[in-house]
Parts: C-alpha cells; sequence; structure tokens
C-alpha cells in the first residue's frame, strides 16, 4: 500500500481505462479491492474489472439512476462510513460528467478525489501506432466532440475547430460520420487528411477503419462499427514529419551532452 486511499467523508472517484483489465491503474485496482460501495458506469466500464471487488462490496450500475439517485447511493455510503467508489470509463477527466456529481456531493457536505484512468484517446492512438505530435505537422492535439444533443458552445463547431489543421481526437461522435467529415473539410482539412476511427480500443471486438477524409464516411458506414469509438483525424497520423529536436545529435539539453 503506497498511500491510504479512501478518506473520511470522501468518494473516490477513478478512471478504470479504455476496456482492457490489464490498462487499469494499480491505484484504481487498489481502489476496487477495498471499496465497500461501487458506482459504475455500465455502458462503457469493463464489468471484468468489478472482479477485483471484495464479496461484500455493493455494485450499483450508473446508467439505471439519475443524477439525484446516484448522488443519493454515494452520500448513503459515504454517511455510514463506507470506502465509495464512482468507476468512470478512460479518465474522469473527459466527458465523465463529474462536475455536477461533485457539485451535488459537495452540497451534502462530501468531497472528492480523482484517480487518473488511461483515456480511450491514447488507447486508440496505441493501437493504430501514431504519435498525435508529430514535428513540424502537429504539435497540438485537439480532444473535442461534434454537437449533438449536448450542444458546443459558440467557436467550437468541428469547422472552427479544423481551422489549426492540428490533430484532433473527436469522442462521442461517431454516429454522424458524415457530417464530421463534411465540417472538417468545411474547416480547411484535405481531403487526403489521413483518418483513423477506432472502435473499442483495447477490447476484444476491437476494430480499426482507416482512410482519409474522402473515404472514411463510407467505410466506417460500411463496416458497420457502432458509437464506442475514437475518432483521431490529422497529418501526424501519416508519420511523415520533420525529425525530432529531443533526439538530434547536434542538440544537447539537460541529460545528454552535443556529439
Ligand atoms: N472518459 C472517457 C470518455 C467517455 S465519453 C475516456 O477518457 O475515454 C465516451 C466516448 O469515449 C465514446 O463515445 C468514444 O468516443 C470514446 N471511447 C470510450 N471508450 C472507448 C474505447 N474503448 N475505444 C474507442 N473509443 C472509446
Amino acid at each position: 500500500m503506497v498511500e491510504q486511499l479512501y478518506k473520511a467523508d470522501t468518494v473516490l472517484i477513478a478512471g478504470a481505462g479504455p476496456g482492457a483489465v490489464d490498462l487499469l491503474t494499480l491505484r484504481c485496482r487498489a481502489a476496487i479491492e477495498q471499496a465497500e460501495v461501487i458506482v459504475y458506469a455500465g455502458s462503457l466500464v469493463n464489468p471484468a474489472v468489478l472482479e477485483f471487488a471484495g464479496p461484500g462490496c455493493e455494485i450499483h450500475d450508473s446508467a439505471a439512476l439519475t443524477l439525484d439517485e446516484m448522488v443519493a447511493v454515494m452520500a448513503a455510503g459515504v454517511r455510514a462510513g463506507k470506502k465509495v467508489l464512482r468507476l468512470h470509463t478512460g479518465d474522469p477527466a473527459m466527458y465523465g460528467a463529474i462536475s455536477e456529481q461533485i457539485n451535488a456531493l459537495e452540497q451534502a457536505g462530501i468531497s472528492c478525489e480523482i484517480i487518473p484512468g488511461v483515456s480511450s484517446v491514447f488507447a486508440a492512438a496505441a493501437r493504430i501506432g501514431a504519435e498525435l505530435t508529430l514535428p513540424e505537422v502537429s504539435q497540438t492535439v485537439i480532444l473535442t466532440r461534434r454537437a449533438g444533443r449536448t450542444p458546443v458552445p459558440e467557436g467550437e463547431a468541428l469547422a472552427d475547430l479544423a481551422r489549426h489543421q492540428a490533430t484532433m481526437a473527436i469522442f462521442l461522435s461517431v454516429s454522424a460520420i458524415s457530417e464530421l467529415v463534411d465540417e472538417l473539410l468545411s474547416g480547411g482539412y484535405s481531403e487526403t487528411t489521413p483518418v483513423a476511427v477506432v472502435y473499442r480500443a483495447t477490447w476484444p471486438d476491437e476494430k480499426v477503419v482507416s482512410g482519409t477524409l474522402a473515404n472514411i464516411a463510407e467505410r466506417v458506414t460500411d463496416s458497420g462499427i457502432g458509437r464506442q469509438a475514437m475518432i483521431l483525424v490529422g497529418r501526424a497520423l501519416s508519420r511523415q514529419g520533420a525529425l525530432s529536436r529531443l533526439y538530434a545529435g547536434e542538440f544537447a539539453h539537460g541529460y545528454r551532452e552535443q556529439r
């Protein structure tokens, strides 16, 4: 044990990673082992991670709960002196809807602590062997989503973001792939821009569909992949960039002298 994970009057919020059980962090695994109440996002968290839970642990699927119900379950657990864990998919900081949970728990006098997890954006990049920040091609990654039932603020429409020509990682949007492609093209990406769509990265039924903005919509539609997919877009995916300064022989830095 590195440190005491559970503290009084505190809910632990942890990222359970993209799917593969062995991509749980050691800390998240310890939190599951010690938990007495777990509320997990049943639509996305691999239920196999719950096998680390102790026999007496009370387990709730948040998919069936409203925010108020979920908060009531967590608050009741904390008030009964139990170790309460909220499990999210990937990393909780991305589209985890944790702010509203933290605010509601705070109003009930309960604090939260967060354990980071491996986000699907990095699981997807690993799967296709990509460096998202390729020297002289893109040094920026935009993590975003297309406006759907949840709107995006003004200035964050895909066409606006596309103007940067940076690498983009687009969550929650594959069901509108044709519209998404149109928006990226109208924002200025060329038709030859590489795109990879990674469905259920690190799960046994993972699928990768690759192409360019000219053909990806058709390929994704033909593949029949479902909604749980990450869309990576940008010239960085081609791996055709400049060499980095970090490993250049004539470039000295703190850990290596000039050669
Ligand atoms: N917090 C999560 C994201 C939750 S939003 C994270 O950090 O990954 C749900 C969206 O995440 C999905 O619509 C999909 O775009 C993406 N996603 C989650 N798990 C995924 C996986 N295993 N493979 C590909 N995309 C995934």
